[in-house]
């Protein structure tokens, strides 16, 4: 009969080494996360922020001195809804996640055996691991899996999905796709901005062809008489109507569809 097993002596256990830790201790036990240039994005969206509320302030005075007084609660409630909207998307793109790759069990193991025995000696890390199409970023110590289109952004120390560019005016990665990330709320500001700049054109173009006298508002935009008819009313000024375009056209380009019949229009030209 075979004696019961015994219990390890307590020299045996201090000789053999601790087990390696294992899912979130070993999240834990990796080297900090880069430090983001908190600096940098703090100035960076303090500059978002002003040029957004100045630009809506601006939009808004220009639209309170060129709107006749019947219809100027109409065109300020237009302006203030364009104010509030690039407002929102401001909040949003400065408050939302852009697709951060976060650290966990997953995501960070198995680290590869170059970037294991430098975490193990403390050397510093200089270059990715490609490997079948996915890469380990050697900053975040994270797998960045093929089709993420992830990249390490420098000023907010993190890799994000679906990268497009770190913006230097809101401090805030441009990143994401349809509704998740950041991009949407960008594309959203701009929309804004665009609208915002049209309005008060708009509104020269729309109170121009709503006077039935002399138009006293192209007169406040442009030099006096240079666009009166001679039966009176007013003439579209050709700025307003370029500017409306352009307008149009910048707002139109956000939009994907547009884009790529755009795109597949150009292509036809060029074949
Ligand atoms: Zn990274
Ligand atoms: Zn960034």
């Amino acid at each position: 009969m075979l004696p019961p097993p015994s219990e390890p002596s307590e020299c045996q256990s201090l000789l053999t080494p601790p087990p390696p830790p294992s899912g979130w201790h070993a999240v834990a036990s990796l080297p900090p996360l880069p430090l983001p240039d908190r600096r940098a994005r703090a100035s960076q969206a303090a500059l978002g922020a002003l040029l957004v509320a100045s630009l809506a302030a601006s939009l808004a005075a220009a639209t309170a001195a060129a709107a006749p007084p019947p219809r100027a609660a109409a065109w300020l409630s237009l302006v203030a809804a364009e104010a509030a909207a690039a407002l929102g998307c401001l909040l949003g793109l400065l408050l939302a996640d852009p697709g951060a790759l976060r650290r966990s069990p997953e995501r960070c193991f198995p680290l590869p055996p170059r970037v294991e025995a430098a975490v193990r000696r403390g050397a510093p890390l200089r270059s990715n691991v490609e490997e079948g199409g996915r890469t380990f970023c050697v900053r975040c110590l994270v797998w960045r899996e093929e089709g993420e289109a992830a990249h390490h952004c420098a000023t907010c120390g993190v890799c994000v999905r679906d990268f497009g560019h770190h913006c230097a005016v809101f401090g805030r990665c441009i990143a994401g796709k349809g509704f998740r990330g950041t991009r949407g709320y960008f594309k959203g500001i701009i929309a804004a901005g665009a609208a915002g700049v049209a309005t008060p054109f708009t509104l020269l173009l729309v109170e121009g062809l709503l006077q039935e006298e002399v138009c006293e508002w192209c007169e406040l935009a442009f030099r006096r008489g240079r666009r009166r008819r001679a039966a009176g009313g007013c003439e579209p000024p050709s700025q307003c109507l370029i500017f409306m375009i352009v307008s149009i056209l910048v707002c139109l380009n956000l939009c994907c569809p547009f884009r790529k019949c755009l795109r597949l229009v150009f292509d036809a030209c060029v074949r």
